[in-house]
């Protein structure tokens, strides 16, 4: 999944009353086949910061490890709920190292 795809899916920006939030979708699995997407508050900036910034935020959010890992086999950016640990994702671990969920 490219980067672009993944800020569309799952990054959102809301302007709020008081402050501009930038949201993250997680991934948490409640049994092996039972993904849950939960929106969370990754970031917040003051009212009128601009757009330019907002998107070095979301840049920043893309390389955080608490939302996103880059596997290690297939270079591809995941959502940390989709990744086996902090370098593989959980894709390649069942293709290529047997591991079953
Ligand atoms: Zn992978």
């Amino acid at each position: 999944m490219n980067d672009q795809r993944l800020i569309q899916e799952f990054i959102r920006v809301e302007e709020q009353l008081r402050e501009i939030r930038i949201y993250v979708r997680m991934i948490r699995w409640s049994g092996p086949c039972t993904p849950i997407s939960e929106w969370v508050i990754a970031k917040t900036c003051p009212l009128g910061t601009s757009s330019v910034v907002i998107e070095e935020d979301i840049m920043k959010l893309l390389v955080d490890q608490r939302f996103f890992g880059v596997c290690e086999e297939c270079h591809d950016r995941k959502p940390s709920g989709r990744m086996h640990g902090t370098t593989l994702c959980q894709s390649c671990a069942s293709q290529n190292h047997g591991v079953v969920y």
